[in-house]
This record gives C-alpha cells, structure tokens and sequence, in this order.
C-alpha cells in the first residue's frame, strides 16, 4: 500500500482535530443556568469534507444572536476523510464550454471569503511559521485542442481575469510548457489550495466563532465533532432539530437515499511527484499552476500534484491507493501531463491517494450540486427535518461556500425557498414545494 506524505506541518491545533473523534470532544458546553429559559437549537452536520463545514460556519454565523445553538459534526473518518481532503485545491472558474459557469461570480466572491477566514486562522496559530493554505500564482491552461480554442468571457467575473495569451507569454510563466496552438489561458487571480490545511482551519475558525458569538450575545454558540459512522439516517431522527446530509458520494450509500439521487460515483486519483534531491533545476516559485487534461497543482518549487483520473460508478471511497492503482494511474497521468509540461518527466514519484467525486445531472445550466429538504423522500414523519447538500463533482471548491451558505440559511429559517430552484428541482415534482 502507498502512503501519502502530506508537506502541511500538523500544529498541535490541527493534531488535535486528527486525533478527534475516539471521544466526544464538546467545544463550548451550555453550562450557564442564566441561559436555562433560552430557546435552542441542535443541528448535526454529517460529513466533515467541504460542504459541511461550510454549512456548520454558516449555521453558527447566521443564527440569531440570542438562539442557543449547537451545532455537531459527524463523520466517521475525521476533517477531509472523503473527496476534499484529496482534491487537486484548483479554484478557478473556467468552463471549457461556450456557456458561462451558473452564478461563477457569486461562488466565488463566497469561496474566496471562506478562504480568507480559514487563512485569518491558520495566521493566528501559526503566525512564525511559512504553513500555507493557498497558494496565489494563477493558473495556466494551454488549448491542446481546436474544440478548446474559445472561452466564454464572463463580465461578471472582473475578481477573476481570463488572459488569452501566446506561446511566448505563457513560457516566461512556465519556462519549456508547450503551447501547441500558441494560445493559452492564463488566470492570475486563480487559487491554489491546500485542502487539508483549509478544513482543519476552517473548524478551527468555526470553533472561534462559536466562542466569540457566544461572549458577546445572549446565546451561547457551540460546535462538537465526533468520530461516527451513520448507517442509517433515521437513527438520528428526534436528537436534532435539522440533520444536513454532506456525505458527498456516499450520501448515495445511505438506505434511505440509495437509489433515489440522481448523483453518478467517479474515483479518482492524485499522484504526488517530488523532485529528486540530485536534481538542482525547480518549478519557478512564480509559476502559476497548470490545467490541461492531466492538472498540475504545484504546492512548492519542488512538489506538485497530478490529477486526475476518472473511474465511473465506483464504489471505492476510500483514500488509499495500491501499487497496482497507482502504476495505472501514473500511465494514465504522466503522458497528459507531459503534453503540457515535458519536464514531468524530471519529477520522481512519492505516493497517490484518491477520492470518489459526486457527479451530478447536466442540466440545461450545467452540472449544478442537489440541495433541499429531503424529508419527503426518506419518507416517514419526523421529529427531525432532514436537508441534503451533495453532488459538488469536481468543482467543490468553487461550489461549497455560496451553497453551504444558502442551505444554512433555509435550514435556519426552515424555508427552501430561500435556494434557487436551478438547485432543488432534481427531485421529483411530487415533493417539490409549489
Ligand atoms: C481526485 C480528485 C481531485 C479533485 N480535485 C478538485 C479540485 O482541484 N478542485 C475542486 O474544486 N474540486 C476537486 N475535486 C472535487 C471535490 O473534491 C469534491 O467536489 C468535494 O470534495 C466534495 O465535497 P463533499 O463535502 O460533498 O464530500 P466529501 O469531501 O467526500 O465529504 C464527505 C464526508 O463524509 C464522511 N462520510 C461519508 N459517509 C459517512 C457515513 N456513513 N458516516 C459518517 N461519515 C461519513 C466522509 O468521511 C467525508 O469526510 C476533486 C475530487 C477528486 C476525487
């Protein structure tokens, strides 16, 4: 079995949300008898990848200031023990096709913010340190193809510049990347992440705010986590005000939605390359990372990871990779990556993990993630009201904050309509609010 070597430096902080779970871990505990008349509100979030905790920060950032609410994150794994805590980290919003991203702009304004909350924390805890959670030197996408050649200019996107430029320009970007057509897409403005770094920072954050609410309003705040396994959604029916499902892929696995989402299961895989210790020539600590059909996500001049593979209607979740997957895999990579970027070839190999994406519908504005209550399809009165967030495909990162956001706040104000319906309108109409 290959390891992955993970290059983000576990503080004690980020250890201690590794090591959650065995127990119980209460953050803020209601303790205080003057809050004993106080209304409250009990929320579990399953599934600690990207969309739920952007919908754990949300709940506590948009509940009312006088609401005692607490808020417990369930995943059987641990922060980013399904898809996100493997994804590539590219957040950009290109589309290779004609049509613009749905709501590019709102996404990632949303995203954007989350990331900088996540930063703000990670500083605060390592302010001597050189962590990084993201890294800002764009990305670069050579056209390898004709069908490639045109992109859809998104006024709406100024945060997010798209630059047509040649051969030439992209090579004083990536000295040697071939640009066949002698055009190439270049976003400065586009982000690198770390996504393990980003979800421990982002619970952390999550777990100061619940502190910071809870001092300066009349409600206290609170955030848990704990390790657990849900076999069945119903076995917290009555324990909780709302249940939000984030399973990502394996919502589809739940007995109570197996078979009724309309999500596909792709596996996919990264491979982490080094640079030999021999080898003195580095990636420019300027150079942007690289889009093309394999990506190159570079985290320093001298790692980068490589994805991605797609292996559709798997049922393989888990994050670890056999020799024998990963030699696939890198004959798959290697010649993707080389088309781009020759000096691939340079770089040694030093592990693979893998994820299983949630791949949602094309819909007549693209492949758009499923929200909305969900009740009516387990399909048995509750004390619980039960909401799903799921099918991010492969565009998590760009998806989680504005989405994870919206389903917060129809789960606050127990009202669907406050997410637009391009998102709800997967179920069947039966059980669609009119
Ligand atoms: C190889 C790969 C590369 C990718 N690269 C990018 C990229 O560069 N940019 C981008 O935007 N997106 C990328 N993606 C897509 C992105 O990773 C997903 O869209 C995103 O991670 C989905 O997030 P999620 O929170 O919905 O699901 P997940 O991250 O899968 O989270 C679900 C969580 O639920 C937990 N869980 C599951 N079942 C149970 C259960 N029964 N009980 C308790 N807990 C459970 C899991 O442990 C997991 O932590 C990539 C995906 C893959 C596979």
């Amino acid at each position: 079995m290959l390891t992955w070597q993970s290059n983000f430096p576990v503080t004690s902080q980020t250890s201690r949300i590794i090591r959650f779970g065995k127990t119980v871990t209460p953050v803020v505990a209601f303790s205080s008898s003057s809050h004993i008349h106080q209304r409250s509100l009990r929320y579990a979030v399953l599934g600690a990848g990207f969309a739920g905790l952007s919908v754990a920060w949300h709940l506590l950032e948009r509940s009312a200031t006088d609401l005692r609410v607490c808020v417990d994150v369930l995943d059987e794994i641990g922060i980013g023990g399904g898809a996100s805590g493997v994804a590539g980290g590219l957040l950009h919003p290109y589309s290779p096709k004609v049509k613009p991203l749905w709501m590019a702009a709102k996404c990632w304004e949303e995203t954007l913010r989350l990331l900088s909350i996540a930063e703000t924390q990670n500083g605060a805890l390592n302010q001597n340190s050189n962590v990084f959670i993201a890294r800002r030197k764009g990305i670069l996408r050579p056209v390898v193809s004709l069908k490639n050649m045109s992109v859809m200019n998104d006024n709406s996107l100024a945060s997010c510049r798209i630059r047509s430029i040649n051969e030439d320009a992209a090579q004083s970007l990536v000295p040697n990347i071939s640009v066949p057509l002698d055009l190439a897409f270049y976003m400065p403005d586009a982000v690198n992440i770390h996504p393990q770094g980003y979800l421990e920072a982002l619970y952390l954050a999550c777990e100061t705010l619940a502190k910071e609410m809870s001092s300066v309003g009349p409600g206290e705040k609170a955030i848990n986590f704990h390790k657990r396994s849900i076999g069945h959604l119903l076995e917290l029916e009555g324990e909780y005000d709302a249940v939000i499902v984030c399973l990502g892929a394996r919502s589809t696995f739940l007995p109570e939605l197996s078979g009724k989402l309309p999500l596909r299961t792709c596996r996919g895989i990264i491979a982490h390359l080094r640079l030999p210790d021999n080898t003195s020539e580095e990636f420019l600590e300027h150079s942007p990372s690289i889009l093309s059909d394999a990506w190159i996500a570079i985290q320093n001049p001298r790692n980068l990871y490589a994805g991605s593979t797609w292996e559709w209607k798997s049922r393989n979740y888990s994050q670890n990779v056999s020799t024998e997957e990963a030699s696939k895999a890198l004959e798959e990579l290697i010649p993707k990556a080389s088309a781009v970027y020759p000096n691939i070839s340079k770089w040694a190999f030093n592990g693979a993990r893998a994820g299983l994406r949630a791949m949602p519908p094309l819909t007549s504005n693209g492949s758009l993630p499923l929200l909305g209550q969900i009740d009516d399809l387990i399909g048995q009165t509750h004390k619980s009201k039960f909401w799903l967030f799921s099918g991010l495909g492969s565009r998590g990162l760009l998806y989680h904050a504005w989405l994870g956001k919206l389903t917060a706040q129809a789960v606050i104000s127990c009202d669907e309509d406050v997410i637009p319906l391009e998102l709800t309108s997967w179920r069947p109409k039966l059980i669609r609010k009119s």
